[in-house]
């Protein structure tokens, strides 16, 4: 009656056997689920230089705590396991409804180990588990292949799927796993480790009952955050006027805390391409391969990209499981270009800068059909944009030619050559192979100074968001353990959190020169890290990004897990639990040779150099210092490692010595 089942499965593809394992209350109070049961578990698992495609690798399906117990939007599951992107630690997530369904099944995580010698899924009912032969499916897309599963497998409760599409069968390091109809975990290349194990999917179908220790209180505090969502309503404005929005708030020189529900009212209406068009006014949206600005990528590009544009194609508004802001949307794009696709999840704002301002196109038919065939195949949209970018430019630069291309004429914005390049990738064909794993292998492998155009922070893409626009952003982009990751903290984020009014260390910084954030500073390394204790902690919920932002007085976290599980805890205590799974996180990276300093950020998103017009015009990060106070605050070394006092004051120096 905890929130948890307390239970994993563990699954050895190899053997084909599966077993069982209890797991002590402790673990959870250290770490909660979600993320933070991954990484305690894994981190003494695999061991030192394990291949992340080989059999040694675990890849582990985790329910984040509060899922199903009656909050809401918390339903978000992991994915976990060594990254073969960055070939550190390595986790995902995604919302749908696969959360619940882990639960419903017993279990709080499945984790598979070793390599079946066939392509095989696993099924999982009220009668346990089953590995069935997928040989039929190998081939097929992950929502074809979803929807031949529930086929197989309804009886009277839909069975909710995980797969990989092509992408993760072809190992392309920068596919992920897909759930309801073309959500995806994206990052981490966890796709290719799926993949590697011969795993086609997961199928679940359990009924049993998830519980809590106190619903009636955990459906008070639900009952007061629907109430202030169905408040939350935007007046009026048309989309056309988003760049306006984001003109004001991009010239203004200071930022202030913000009510952060105002995101529900944005999430609601447009959904994640509200920023689509801010973004490329004020400077968050990376453009032209991180090289330009709205000077390149004008009016007459980005005015395609208007959200109300993109939601006139909705058929329907989609919501995860517990979520009453309901971001998502499903969109007949049946007729493009011959298209037969219907009820399609239409394309997320990171999909829409990726293949929109990051490669100059401003053609949103084309954006439509390559994010269904990314949503089908299991493929990053980040990281596949940001390599057709790097494509591009190598064309433009005569790195990449004619020949090599195989005919594609790869010119910024050429939306057909474009659409071509991402088949190509999608089947590892032609120029198509040597772009399926990411920008630093292709760089690697094409030579010739192309590394040069290559962005990455620690062998990832990064998100659709400019650290040049947000510095606190680029601390993440370079100091978290998964790099190039934009979920975890920023400026933006932080004024909307409100974790001062809970937190008894996170600063309360009140209004701010934005100025001051370039500079390397004790308080800002501070907030750097309320953001990440807080985000871990949100993946060890099952909590959604788009929820967290709402604020720690709307979306109460902290309250919702005392009521779940009976404990006490106070918002302090479980900010130790976030920093306890970030050090892991961390951890894990040392375990396997990681040297923290080498995920530096590609030197364009430092603005290294500074770009020479727009609104970033001559903006740089000075992302070293900041990095070491990040790491200082964090009770790390200079060096980003954890020291052993830190590990000792966190309870895990256990973790350290091998299980017996
Ligand atoms: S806000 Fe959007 S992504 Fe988050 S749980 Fe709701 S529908 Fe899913």
């Amino acid at each position: 009656m905890l929130g948890y089942t307390g239970k994993i499965l563990n699954v050895n593809l190899t053997s084909g056997e599966m077993q069982e394992e209890i797991l002590p209350d402790e673990v959870y109070q250290m770490v909660l689920s979600g993320v933070g049961l991954g990484v305690y578990l894994l981190y003494n698992r695999i061991p030192a230089g394990a291949d992340p495609l080989g059999p040694e690798n675990i890849l582990g399906f985790v329910s984040g705590l509060l899922t199903g117990t009656g909050s809401l939007v918390t339903g978000r599951w992991m994915v976990v396991c060594k990254s073969p992107l960055t070939g550190g630690w390595g986790d995902a997530n995604c919302g749908g409804n696969l959360s619940p369904a882990i639960k419903q099944c017993g279990y709080d995580g499945i984790f598979f180990s070793g390599i079946s010698p066939i392509p095989v899924y696993l099924f999982i009912d009220n009668n346990g588990p089953q590995l069935l032969p997928a040989e039929p499916l190998w081939g097929l897309d992950a929502i074809t292949s979803e929807e031949q599963l529930v086929q197989t497998h309804q009886v009277k409760k839909k069975p909710y799927v995980a797969a990989i599409g092509q992408a993760g069968e072809n190992l392309s390091l920068i596919s992920g796993i897909c759930n309801d109809g073309g959500r995806i975990a994206a990052r981490s290349g966890v796709g290719a480790v799926m993949g590697s194990k011969r795993l086609k999917a997961v199928v679940l179908s359990g009924t049993k009952a998830i519980s809590s220790n106190d619903p009636a209180r955990i459906k008070e505090i639900s009952k007061e955050l629907s109430a202030k969502i169905r408040k939350s309503n935007l007046p009026n404005i048309p989309g056309g006027l988003l760049p306006l929005g984001g003109m004001l708030l991009g010239g203004m020189k200071k930022g202030a805390p913000m009510d952060g529900m105002i995101m529900a009212g944005l999430m609601k209406r447009w959904g994640t391409i509200a920023n689509n068009t801010m973004g490329v006014v004020n400077g968050d949206s990376p453009l032209k391969n991180w090289g330009g600005s709205v000077k390149d990528y004008s009016y007459k590009y980005y005015k395609n990209l208007n959200p109300d544009r993109i939601i006139k194609c909705e058929t329907r508004k989609y919501h995860c499981y517990s979520c009453g802001i309901g971001c998502g949307g499903l969109v007949d794009i049946s007729g493009l270009n011959g298209s037969t696709y219907k009820h399609t999840h239409k394309p997320e704002y990171e999909t829409c800068c990726a293949f929109g301002g990051l490669v100059m196109n401003k053609d949103m038919d084309a954006i439509y059909l390559i994010n269904e065939l990314l949503n089908r195949a299991g493929m990053d949209s980040i990281s596949a944009g940001t390599t057709v970018a790097f494509a591009l430019e190598c064309y433009e630069k005569g790195i990449l030619t004619r020949e090599y291309t195989g005919g594609l004429e790869l010119a910024w914005g050429n939306a057909e050559a474009i659409a071509a390049l991402v088949k190509l990738m999608i089947a590892r064909e032609g120029i198509g192979d040597l772009l399926a794993d990411g920008v630093k292998v292709a760089a690697q492998k094409l030579g010739n100074g192309s590394a040069e155009y290559a962005v990455h922070a620690g062998g990832q893409e990064p998100g659709m968001h400019d650290s040049r626009f947000d510095p606190l952003l680029a601390i993440h982009f370079s100091g978290d353990p998964t790099p190039g990751r934009h979920t975890i903290g920023s400026a933006q984020y932080y004024d909307v959190l409100h974790l001062w009014e809970k937190v008894s260390w996170a600063p309360n910084v009140g209004a701010y020169l934005k100025a001051d954030e370039y500079i390397p500073s004790e308080t800002l390394a501070l907030k750097a890290v309320a953001c990440s204790c807080y985000k871990e902690l949100t993946d060890g919920a099952g909590g959604c990004l788009f929820a967290m932002v709402l604020g720690v007085e709307h979306w109460q976290l902290f309250e919702w897990l005392n009521a779940a599980t009976g404990w006490e805890k106070t918002p302090d205590e479980f900010m130790e639990i976030g920093k306890r799974i970030q050090t892991l996180r961390q951890m894990f990276n040392i375990k396997h040779g990681i040297d923290p300093m080498s995920f530096r950020l590609h030197k364009r998103m430092a603005g290294e150099p500074p770009l020479k017009e727009g609104p970033l015009k001559g903006r740089t990060v000075p992302i070293e210092p900041m990095l070491r106070l990040y790491w200082q605050a964090f009770g790390w070394d200079q060096n980003g490692a954890p020291t052993t006092e830190t590990i000792t004051a966190l309870g895990l120096n256990e973790l350290l010595q091998p299980a017996s």
